[in-house]
């Protein structure tokens, strides 16, 4: 199968877990693939493995956003796929937020994915496919996620009116909304090893399918969107979440 052949794709934060797992399904399809990290060594290290290209952005740059835009343009000219998954995952209680916790994981999360998008528009080829990676959280009223939760909602209100105005353009947009998914945001948290793996054993108890997420699972979806199969889908939002979005003791 090769349904992204002759197509560059862009994964943000390609260098680890779904980003790692999506460039390596787009590459298997065909696709010329950049990847994007924020940390250089993670980025070199990945690139090398996938044998794609790298590029070190933080997302909570403007300017290292538009120096990947223009580094992307030089290198590849135009882009097919932009697959804005960077992103961080940073728990913490109602009325314990600060403003520092709230602007750092909103400005990844939120204010990066959306202009990552908002910059890549020039070198965006008409009929290009944009996938928004948010969350199940974005519905899910799960303790401790308040603003993780909030990030990942204003982002797929972001992808519903883009897909409006970006359709003149035959450009799709589309967010992918994933239950817990097996990578290493986790571990990422501060949380101690105790309290992660009571976390981990709670999630997934209450997934009716009793996983948690692979990679993969969510790269096949992505990759789907990615492609022309996909061509008359944009605005929308898929869960890929083994259900625990519809069970009815969450919360
Ligand atoms: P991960 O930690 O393995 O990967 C996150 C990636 O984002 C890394 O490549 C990292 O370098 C990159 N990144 C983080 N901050 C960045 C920044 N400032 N600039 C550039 N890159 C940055 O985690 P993952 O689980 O693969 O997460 C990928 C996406 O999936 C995130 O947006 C996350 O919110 C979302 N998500 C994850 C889960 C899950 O359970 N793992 C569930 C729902 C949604």
């Amino acid at each position: 199968m090769s349904k992204l052949n002759g197509k560059i794709a862009v994964v943000t934060g390609g260098n680890s877990g779904i980003g790692y797992a999506s460039a390596k399904e787009f590459k298997s399809q065909g696709a010329t693939v950049v990847i994007t990290g924020r940390d250089s060594e993670k980025v070199a290290k990945a690139s090398q493995e996938l044998g794609v290209k790298g590029i070190v952005a933080d997302v909570k740059s403007l300017s290292a956003i538009d120096d990947l835009v223009a580094q992307v343009k030089s290198d590849f000219g135009k882009v097919d796929v932009l697959f804005v998954n960077a992103g961080i995952f940073q728990p913490a209680p109602v009325g314990q937020i600060s403003e520092e916790m709230f602007d750092h994981q909103m400005s990844i999360n939120f204010k990066g994915a959306f202009f990552t998008t908002e910059k890549f528009l020039p070198i965006l080829n008409d009929g290009a496919s944009v996938i928004n990676l948010s969350s199940v959280n974005a519905y899910t009223g799960m303790p401790n996620t308040a603003v993780y939760a909030a990030s990942k909602a204003a982002l797929n209100a972001y992808t519903r009116t883009a897909a409006t105005e970006l359709a003149p353009r035959k450009i799709r947009i589309n967010s992918v909304n994933p239950g817990p998914v097996s990578t290493p945001i986790y571990g990422k948290t501060g949380m101690e090893e105790e309290q992660l793996n009571g976390f981990a054993e709670a999630m997934q108890n209450r997934i009716p399918l009793k996983r948690f997420g692979q990679p993969e699972d969510i790269a096949k979806l992505v990759s789907f969107l990615a492609s022309d199969d996909a061509s008359f889908i944009t605005g929308s939002e898929y869960n890929i979440d083994g259900g625990i979005i519809i069970n009815p003791l969450l919360s």
